[in-house]
């Protein structure tokens, strides 16, 4: 299949790659010039804005990018996705964006005649390199069908939500859950240390406890725990705090546009800002164990 492909960044290159070694033949496009060149080298064709890419001879357009703001650029903008785009062409957002924003592209893509899915993803930069992405799927049914083989060069777990937008509901409800859960497991880890036990024995009781969660068993915020976790390299890489900290502002957005209270995840967002006012936002989300221990 020809497939369009813009925003190149940790997720996004990795997952294109993916594509390629699938066997697609695809059209790039991405602000910064080596990671295009990157892609080229791999056997990518590059673009020269979005509407070339949309305007190339593709069957599926799949975008990759940090923010609402950037999805609204790239889609609505006067050298944008929209302006471009045959009728053929069906639209992919994977980007984390509010639910409303990605219920606002949908619409105008349908207006003119264009089938679009919100998809996206959890399963981090790992994920995306293996190909092993969990896809959160909003859109009309039929077209999820359609899109899934594609879906599935760079995913595993590849799940219909619902209607437009459903797909940025269930991703931004588990990524709250996710900060809360970390934050309680820094300080569940911060306790039990300081109290004197061992990290590894506390987190192996923790792990076959009632409090053992994703947070603790395979990315536990303590160093040395988990030789994978980014907490055992100074947590490099992995998932930035300031992601985090978007998403949850995009969850306690959504809360309050629906009139919904979020207690925990609200006091999560602040935590996260602290970490982030004090320079941490590049560092991993579970670097927030900082803010109760100098590790
Ligand atoms: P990133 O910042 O590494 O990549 C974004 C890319 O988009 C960059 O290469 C940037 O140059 C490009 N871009 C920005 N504006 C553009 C424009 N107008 N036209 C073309 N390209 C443009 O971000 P990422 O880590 O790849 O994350 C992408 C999305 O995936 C985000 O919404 C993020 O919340 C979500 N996500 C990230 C992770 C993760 O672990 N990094 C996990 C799950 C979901």
């Amino acid at each position: 299949m020809n497939i369009g492909f813009i925003g190149l960044g940790n997720m996004g290159a990795p997952m294109a790659l993916n594509l390629l070694k699938a066997g697609h033949h695809v059209y790039v496009y991405d602000l910064v010039e080596s990671t295009v060149q990157m892609l080229e080298a791999s056997g990518a064709v590059r673009a020269a804005s979005p509407a070339k890419v949309a305007s190339a001879d593709i069957d599926m357009l799949i975008t990759m990018l940090p923010a609402s703001v950037h999805v609204k650029q790239v889609y609505l903008g006067d050298d944008g996705v929209l302006a471009a785009v045959g009728k053929q062409v069906l639209l992919i957002d994977s980007s984390t964006i509010d639910p409303q924003t990605a219920r606002e592209v949908a619409a105008q893509a349908a207006a003119q005649g264009n089938d679009m899915l919100d998809a996206p993803v959890s399963g981090g930069t790992g994920g995306a390199q293996a190909g092993t992405l969990t896809f959160m799927v909003g859109g009309d049914e039929a077209v999820f069908e359609r899109a899934l083989p594609v879906l599935q060069a760079m995913g595993k777990n590849i799940v219909y939500c619902g209607g437009a937008g459903n797909g940025q509901v269930a991703k931004v409800a588990n990524n709250m859950l996710l900060g809360i859960s970390m934050i309680g497991a820094a300080e569940a880890m911060n306790l039990g240390v300081s109290l004197g036990m061992d990290p590894k024995v506390l987190a192996g009781i923790i792990n076959t406890s009632s409090g053992r969660c994703w947070s603790t068993e395979v990315y536990n915020p303590y160093p040395g725990v988990v030789e994978t976790a980014p907490a055992s390299r100074g947590y490099a890489g992995g998932f930035g705090a300031d992601l985090m900290l978007k998403d949850l502002g995009l969850a306690t957005e959504a809360a309050r546009a629906a009139k919904v209270p979020v207690v925990m995840g609200a006091a999560a967002q602040q935590l996260y800002q602290t970490f982030s006012s004090q320079g941490h936002g590049k560092l991993d989300f579970s670097g927030i164990i900082k803010l109760f221990s100098d590790k």
